[in-house]
This record gives structure tokens, sequence and C-alpha cells, in this order.
């Protein structure tokens, strides 16, 4: 059996694909976790950050009908809606008076009803009241399907989000990037290829991104090593990622449940290993996260001794992972607790991973 000390080698020499589903496959959890907080601490130290953040959609509409969705409705339904730009905008200068949310986080479904003039009143809207609040917007999937629906480039969408006020993109909709995984879970969104390609796009304007990667459910070990793969390629190219956010798939209210696909969550040493791989893989280029919201807090906590450095955020008001049921809400001093019973330091940290305060 491999030891953590070799793992450490092994990882700082690179580890190829196949290293690292070796180790994923063979390396147990307290090996891998070990060595990727040892290699978290050699790179990071023992900060711990994250934002403090609104998170709002615009919209649940959404034509996508993703297997794995519990948020989106579709046109017509009784409990769809799209929200106005005014109301964004108030709903975010509330946050930002009453809990200091230095971030807007945006998203929505793919809404066949929007047009572009929409977002360019929706973020300039919100850069009137709030012009402090940075606005990290919709992922690269909308920002494909609308090109698509106005039959304009993406980097035309890009460049207009961009002008009215976006200042970043979330990193949803990457899910698995290997196809054979995402025509069963989202069959209707763009490939993994075009993601990536969308991503590049973005940073080459100017536009940073975070990636996720939403894992737990039909997918194999050999998928998220590709996908972890494929996202510390697209940072060696672009440089343009801020964070890569593993997102634990939660089954309840979802069609991969009710089709039998998907019973239950992972387990949560599945939940340490892909910390760890991600950390081994990535080493220095990026900052790997805890989401607290997908894994819960406790188990968030833990990941911190696993390879994560990063809390996402607080997440105010967010619905996704909800709709599935998560639990939300909560403060900063909560998330701050959070680091500090693994013994690592908390920080708040703007969007763009600029330490704004230890906590
Ligand atoms: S995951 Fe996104 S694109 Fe898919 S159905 Fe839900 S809202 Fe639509």
């Amino acid at each position: 059996m491999v030891s953590a000390i070799e793992v450490m080698e092994m990882a700082l020499r690179g580890l190829d694909r196949s290293d690292a589903l070796y180790l994923m496959r063979e390396a147990d959890i307290f090996t891998l976790a070990q060595a990727a907080e040892a290699a978290t601490r050699k790179f990071f130290g023992d900060v711990v950050t994250f934002v403090n953040n609104v998170v709002i959609n615009y919209s649940n509409v959404c034509v996508a009908r993703c297997p794995i969705c519990a948020f989106y409705r579709p046109p017509g339904h009784r409990e769809a809606y799209l929200r106005k730009p005014e109301e964004v905008a108030s709903m975010v200068e509330l946050f930002a008076s009453k809990y200091g949310v230095t971030e807007l986080h945006i998203n929505g479904g793919f809404n066949p009803f929007l047009t572009p003039e929409y977002f360019d009143e929706l973020f300039r809207a919100v850069k009137r009241r709030t012009p402090h609040v940075v606005i990290k917007g919709p992922t690269m999937a909308e920002a494909a399907y609308y090109a698509g629906l106005w039959r304009m480039s993406v980097k035309e969408v890009l460049s207009r989000w961009k002008d009215a006020g976006l200042d970043a993109i979330s990193g949803g909709g990457a899910e698995i990037f290997a196809e054979e995984v995402r025509k069963v879970i989202a069959p209707n969104k763009i490939s993994g290829e075009q993601w990536l390609e969308v991503a590049k796009i973005a940073h080459e304007l100017g536009i940073p991104s975070n990636a996720t990667m939403l894992y737990g459910h039909v997918e194999r070990e050999e998928h998220v090593v590709d996908h972890i793969f494929r996202v510390k390629e697209l940072q060696e190219k672009t440089g343009g990622l801020l964070l890569f956010i593993p997102v634990k798939f939660n089954p309840l209210n979802t069609e991969l449940y009710a089709k039998g696909l998907v019973k239950t969550p992972a387990p949560s040493t599945y939940d340490v290993k892909v910390t760890a791989i991600a950390r081994l893989i990535l080493l220095d280029r990026l900052k790997v996260a805890a989401y607290w919201l997908s894994v819960g807090k406790k188990l968030a906590s833990t990941l911190l001794l696993a390879g994560a450095n990063d809390l996402v955020g607080t997440m105010y008001n967010e619905a996704v992972l909800t709709s599935a049921g998560a639990k939300h809400d909560t403060a900063v001093g909560e998330l701050a607790a959070l680091a500090r019973e693994v013994g690592k330091t908390p920080a708040l940290r703007d969007t763009f991973h600029r330490v704004i305060k230890p906590l």
C-alpha cells in the first residue's frame, strides 16, 4: 500500500491521468487526505477563504430539463418566475446593507423568453444601486444558450454582458465533461468541450470564472480524474480560473432519482477522495473548495483537512441546491468557525480571491 509521503512525492513530480486514477482506486482515504493536506499547506499555508455573497436566480424557467435538476420549471408552469431587474437590484441592496455582501452570484435557467436587453438592464440596475457589489453571473452553459437564442456569438454575448456590468462568471454547468456521463445527466446542455471553449473566450475577454464539477451520480472515477485534468489544462492555458468547486449531487427531487439511477448521495469517503485527488492534480494552480452547501457544514470542515482551502461563500438566499434538500443560509462567523475547528485560519476574500480581512 502506498504511503502519504509516496503520494506527495508522486504528486509533486506531476500526476498523469493513470497515476491519479490508480490513487483514487487504490489509496485509502487517510493517505490521500494526508498527502493532499500537506500539498495544500505547502502551496497555500493554512488560510481558508470565502466570500460574503448573496445568490439570486433571475428566473427558474428552463427548457434544458436536466435530469439532475430539482430547480427548474418549464415555461408556463404555475411556479415559474422571472424577476424584474429592479427587483433583483433592490434585493442586492438589501443584502448588501443588512449582511455586508460584496458579491452577487446570479444564475437562472435557459429561459427562451429573455432578450439581450433584459440582461443589460439587469446588470446595470444592480450596478446603479450597489456599484461596489461584484456581479458573478450566468454560467458558460447559459452564455452559450443565449448566444444561440439571440443568434449572436458567445463572444458578443459575453462582451455585451461585461459592458453592462458583469465582472465574473460562476462555474456551473460544467457537471462532468465526459460525454458518456453528460448525455445521461445533462443531455440538452452544451458539451464539455463547448463549456471549456466558452470559458476560454470569457477568460480572453478578461472575465474570470470558477469551474465546478458535479460528482456522486452515474460517473466513475476515470470521469472525475478526466474532468479535473481538463480544468487544470484550461487553467494552464488561460490563467482565468478563480476556484475549483466540486459539488456533490443530491438526488432528492430529481429525475435521476425518479428513474432509479441514483438513490442516495455518495458516501462521505468519496467526497474525501474527490477533494484530495483534486488538490493532488491541481497542486498550486487553483484553490479547491469545500462546498458546505452540497456536503453539509461538518463534512465541509473535514474536507479542509483533505485538500480544500476555500468555503465558497455565505451564499445567502441560495435556491438551486436547496431545491434538492440542502440547508442554506449561514453567516460569516459560522463559516469562520468551520475553518477554526480544524486548526485553519479563516479569511474573508473578494470574488477575485484578494483577502479583505483575516477573521
Ligand atoms: S441544471 Fe440548469 S440548465 Fe439544467 S434544468 Fe436546471 S436550470 Fe436548466
